[in-house]
Order: C-alpha cells, then sequence, then structure tokens
C-alpha cells in the first residue's frame, strides 16, 4: 500500500494558469510570428486600447516592464533631477528606483498602520518645497486612500504617480485605480495578476499630453522614422508580450474574482486562530488580492512550519526599502519608519492563485491550526 502524500502547495502557479489558456495563447504567439510583427504594431495597438477600456482611461502606453512605466512616468509628469518623490518603504525596490535613476531624490514616509499603504497624514507633513510627486502604491491589489493623497497632492501642487503593479482592476470609491492620479502604472510581469511571458508594463492616464511624452520615450524620443524630437529610451513592448496580454485580459475578471472568493475562504478558515491579523478590506474598495498576506509574530516559524507540510509563503517584504543597504546613502535610521518595519518582520503571504481550490485553502487552514496546536501561532 502506497501512503497518499499530499502535493504541494506553491505560493503561486503559473502552470496552473498555462493550463487552462494553452490553446489561446499559442494561437496568439503563432498570429504575431507569422506577421513578424515583433515589436510595436497592432498587437501592441490593441492590447493598449483593450487595456485602457478595460482600465477606464483614455490612454494605456504600453513599456518594456513595471520600473520602466514608474520612470516614463515620472520623466512624462515633468519630474527631474533633484526633485524630491514621496514613496513608502514597504514596497518592492522599483517603485523608489524609478525616482533615482532620474537623478531625483525618494523620500520615504510611513503606512498607515491598519490599510499599510501611504498614511495620508504623514505625507502632509513630509512634504518640502522640493516635494514634486508622489507615488502611493496598492500593495497587494488593496487601493491606497486616495481621496486625502490626492486632495493634500492639489493643495501642493504635487503630480500622482500611482504604482498600481498589483492591482491590475482594483476600484476606489467606484473609481478604478487607473484614473487615481496623473499617471497610474503597472507591472505585466509573469506573475502580477495579470502577467506576460516575460517583461511588460504600461501607463494609464487620462492626460493626451502625458500619454505621447510616454509614446515618445519609450521610442528615442521619436517623432517619425530617423527624427527624435529629444532623447529618450528603448522602453518598448513587444508584439508577442502585447498579444499574449489580449488573451489573458479576457480571463482577468474572472481571475481576481477567483482570487476575492479565495481570499473570503481564507478569512473563514483563518478567522478563529489566534495571533493573527488577516488582511482588511475595506468599503470603500474593491481589492484584486494580487496576495493574501497575513501578519504574525512568529512569522519565521510559522513559515517553517508550513513548508514542512509541503506549504510554500513568500514574504512581501522582508526589508523595507530604507534599511536596505541600497538606500544607507538616505541615512534612514532602524525606528525611522516603525510600521513599515513592524510590517515587513510580521507579514507573510499564504498562496493564493486564481486556479487553487477551496480545498487548498482548507489544506493551508489545517495546518495553521496544527501550527495553533504546536504553539508556533502565539497570542503575540
Ligand atoms: C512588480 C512591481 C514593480 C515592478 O515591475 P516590473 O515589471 O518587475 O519592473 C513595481 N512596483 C511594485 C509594487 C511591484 O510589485
Amino acid at each position: 500500500m502506497t501512503i497518499d502524500r499530499p502535493t504541494k502547495i506553491p505560493l503561486v502557479d503559473l502552470k496552473a494558469q498555462y493550463a487552462t489558456i494553452r490553446d489561446e495563447v499559442r494561437a496568439a504567439i503563432d498570429a504575431v510570428l507569422d506577421d513578424a510583427a515583433f515589436i510595436g504594431g497592432p498587437y501592441l495597438e490593441r492590447f493598449e486600447a483593450e487595456f485602457a477600456a478595460f482600465s477606464g482611461v483614455k490612454y494605456v502606453v504600453g513599456v518594456s516592464n513595471g520600473t520602466d512605466a514608474l520612470r516614463l512616468a515620472l520623466l512624462a509628469c515633468g519630474i527631474r533631477a533633484g526633485n524630491e518623490v514621496i514613496t513608502v518603504p514597504n514596497t518592492f525596490i522599483a517603485t523608489a528606483e524609478a525616482v533615482s535613476m532620474l537623478g531625483a531624490k525618494v523620500r520615504f514616509v510611513d503606512v498607515d498602520p491598519k490599510r499599510l499603504t501611504l498614511d495620508p497624514a504623514r505625507l502632509a507633513e513630509a512634504c518640502t518645497p522640493a516635494t514634486k510627486a508622489v507615488i502611493p502604491v496598492h500593495l497587494y491589489g488593496h487601493p491606497a486612500e486616495m481621496d486625502p493623497i490626492m486632495e493634500i497632492a492639489r493643495q501642493r501642487g504635487l503630480r500622482v504617480i500611482g504604482d498600481a503593479a498589483q492591482a491590475h482592476g482594483a476600484q476606489y470609491r467606484g473609481h478604478p485605480i487607473a484614473v487615481l492620479g496623473d499617471a497610474v502604472c503597472f507591472s505585466f510581469y509573469p506573475g502580477k495578476n495579470l502577467g506576460a511571458c516575460g517583461d511588460a508594463g504600461a501607463v494609464a492616464t487620462n492626460d493626451a499630453a502625458v500619454a505621447e511624452r510616454v509614446r515618445m520615450l519609450r521610442d528615442h524620443g521619436r517623432t517619425r522614422k530617423y527624427e527624435h524630437a529629444f532623447e529618450g529610451f528603448n522602453c518598448r513592448m513587444d508584439g508577442l508580450q502585447a498579444a499574449v496580454l489580449s488573451v489573458k485580459l479576457k480571463h482577468l475578471p474572472g481571475w481576481n474574482v477567483a482570487r476575492r472568493r479565495l481570499a473570503a475562504e481564507y478569512d473563514a478558515a483563518l478567522g478563529e486562530l489566534p495571533g493573527l491579523r488577516l488582511p482588511i478590506a475595506y468599503a470603500d474598495s474593491t481589492p484584486v488580492q494580487h496576495l493574501y498576506a497575513i501578519q504574525v509574530e512568529s512569522r519565521d516559524d510559522l513559515a517553517r512550519a508550513l513548508a514542512s507540510e509541503g506549504i510554500q509563503t513568500g514574504i512581501h517584504y522582508p526589508i523595507p526599502l530604507h534599511l536596505q543597504p541600497a538606500y544607507s546613502h538616505l541615512g534612514a535610521a532602524r525606528g525611522s519608519f516603525p510600521v513599515a518595519e513592524r510590517h515587513a518582520s510580521r507579514t507573510l503571504s499564504l498562496p493564493l492563485f486564481p486556479e487553487m481550490t477551496d480545498d487548498d485553502v482548507r489544506r493551508v487552514g489545517d495546518a495553521m491550526r496544527r501550527s495553533r496546536d504546536a504553539r508556533v501561532l502565539r497570542t503575540a
């Protein structure tokens, strides 16, 4: 007799997703190859129009990745070397890198302890005469508190560049996330809610001038062939990625619904366990649950206990940016941003992907209950 070993539950499963759309994706790739439409071209234009319609904005400009989307959006909004740009420390490094790459200065502001996104009160306090822009990050697919952020930005004349790399399709007070700012940036890194078969990104905006500027910046400042109005970059999106994204965009609403439903299953399965802080979904928002990140005191012990049962977890992110060696020159000591620091030491992302089953969620819940019984989970 063989013992029935349950299969592993990965944090994300891109192979499971591909299995559901294999034929569509391969047909789309074949079409691009047959047309030799490799850079820009009709597949890109089609995806840009489709993603604009999905996102509720007038313009979408496809670019090479989410980091470049942020960089080009900042430039198109007039941010230059020497300007100061405010963002949060509990994000992926790309958010801050995009600022430094321009020679602008990153200024970190702590997050709201409940939402884990930019704290509007602290934003107001942190502004200086050099502050020209703010980048709210819609972490894990949960919108930042945009009404007060937009109000402060309006009063101080700041440009708002949204980092929606984890929030394709999220809404805040009935507004699509893509309209909340002068420009809103998306990543289509494979593991994102909408992911390419490689790197890709986009800038969404209702501002025709910003859209045109990004369109030129991504392609050497080109006005027409071999005529360049200014120096730009090579930050173009591949036709292959655009064609794949068009296929996947059709499935995105359903995938986001599945993520929301699985998050609710987790809420129910974990609700009565001690010492856990579950993600909060606010009534003013429709999140898109890129990650299901809990907070727990004995985070590393719990991750190990789950790993021993074949359950993979992740940490987003273990080191807040102000404590990264890359930002040591900013001189922010431990304790500078206590909310982000506490979050980094306690956050744990549980498996979540649209193809996951309710049974998978139950298995994670059961493993967590065994952790409680083994006293890995403690009431802090
Ligand atoms: C993924 C991500 C980015 C960067 O996107 P890339 O496409 O990998 O360059 C930026 N910000 C956040 C919050 C992200 O999660």
